[in-house]
């Protein structure tokens, strides 16, 4: 549905291969950015006459006296109030709160300390409002992670990060290590997986190791390798290090980056060259074994988990109506988008923040456009 309406709209889709899902099932714009639908939604909502307003903020939302219903909001615009009554409703559509590391302290629990990678907009602004008038919240413990995230500073406060697609690495045959340099999950996993098995043994440091073959596998199969950086900056990094890739020319350098026993990795490495040779891996049951490591230069890559998709919020009905937390509707408050509760149910579904942003944004929209004035 939001596909189709989003062609409809002027929206140009090109196939995708993103081999992070084995099938090339992904729909995405020629220059990877959620901004290409942005664009063309926003020229189309101009070219209709919506008011649209920028650089104001909605601080309230103002209800009847018994706050059982809504009756608009308050913004501010330039540092002066804006009252904007709504007839048939406010949507609130403000995404989520992962911009704001207390606020993933408070409650993504398994994460707290965690980097994230959400835009620092995200505060959760729509969130508290809500809740402020009565409105219930649901799976406020969860939250998309990525198991291989890279810190954007030294700086240990700044908990800023990026998202390194380690995951689609392993599926040229890198593999995934602990810190005293063994195996510990199916290299083939997801990067939530990875997240939540670091998450549950208290662990933050993930390190993977690709030969050099296996590195530009990767890189000339896919476009991106750290989402928002480019190929030069991603080459460099590869070729000078700093930020998280290191590149070792023997184990007993590797091991030595890691602070790990040489014994160790090197048993670990000679366990898995064996199941290599075999094409049966006994201990993970691995499946994408492309390649052994047997001789340098290796690339050695240090990450930890990155937060950044909400997946708690708002509780609200089939219609998209914000209930209450006796599950009654909040007359004429609407929620869409990030700002949801419960849609990935517990657990991140990847691809479909967007999808169930413009799909349920786009049915509250034609509900309300409807009916003259929303119950
Ligand atoms: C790096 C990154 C990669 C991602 N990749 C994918 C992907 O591949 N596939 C996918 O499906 N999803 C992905 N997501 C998630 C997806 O982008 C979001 O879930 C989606 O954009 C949420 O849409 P939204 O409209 O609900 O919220 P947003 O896009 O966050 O928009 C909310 C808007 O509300 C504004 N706002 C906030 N508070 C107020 C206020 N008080 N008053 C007025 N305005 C306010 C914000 O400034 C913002 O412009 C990714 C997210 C990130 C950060």
């Amino acid at each position: 549905m939001a596909l189709d309406w989003l062609t409809d709209h002027g929206v140009v889709f090109t196939p995708q291969p993103n081999s992070a899902f084995r099938l090339k099932r992904m729909h995405g714009c020629d220059k990877h950015t959620g901004a290409q639908y942005v664009d063309v939604l926003f020229q189309n909502a101009k070219k209709i006459g919506v008011d649209i307003k920028l650089n104001t903020k909605v601080v309230e939302l103002i209800t009847n006296t018994e706050a059982n219903e809504v009756l608009g909001v308050k913004a501010e615009s330039n540092g002066k109030p804006l009252y904007v009554r709504a007839t048939k409703g406010v949507v609130i559509a403000t995404g989520g709160f992962c911009g704001d590391v207390n606020m993933i302290d408070k409650f993504i629990l398994d994460f707290r300390g965690a980097l994230t990678f959400a835009s620092a907009n995200s505060e959760g602004q729509g969130l508290k409002m809500a809740e402020k008038i009565g409105a219930a919240s649901t799976h406020m413990n969860f939250a998309a992670v990525y198991g291989y995230g890279v810190p954007m500073s030294k700086d240990k406060n700044n908990r800023k990060g990026w998202i390194f697609r380690g995951h689609v690495m392993n599926l040229y045959g890198s593999i995934t290590l602990n810190k005293e340099g063994r195996r510990f999950i199916n290299d083939d996993q997801n990067s939530t997986k990875v997240a939540q098995f670091l998450a549950s043994h208290q662990e933050r440091t993930v390190y993977q190791l690709a030969t050099e073959a296996q590195l530009s596998d990767f890189m000339q199969n896919d476009p991106i390798q750290v989402i928002s950086w480019d190929r030069t900056k991603f080459n460099q990094e590869k070729e000078e290090g700093g930020q998280f890739i290191n590149k070792v020319n023997s184990l007993e350098e590797c091991a030595s980056e890691m602070g790990c026993s040489f014994d160790t990795l090197k048993n670990t490495i000679d366990v898995y060259n064996r199941s290599v040779a075999s094409g049966n891996d006994e201990e993970f049951g691995r499946r994408f074994m492309k390649g052994q490591f047997l001789s340098g230069p290796f690339y050695l890559f240090k990450c930890t988990p990155v937060v950044g998709i909400t997946i708690g919020g708002l509780k609200v009905n089939q219609r998209m109506q914000v209930l209450n937390e006796y599950g009654e509707p909040i007359s004429k408050l609407f929620a869409a988008g990030e700002i949801v509760g419960g849609l990935h149910g517990t657990s991140y579904i990847g691809g479909c923040s967007l999808a169930g942003a413009l799909a349920l944004g786009r049915m509250v929209g034609e509900q309300l456009a409807k009916n003259q004035a929303a119950p």
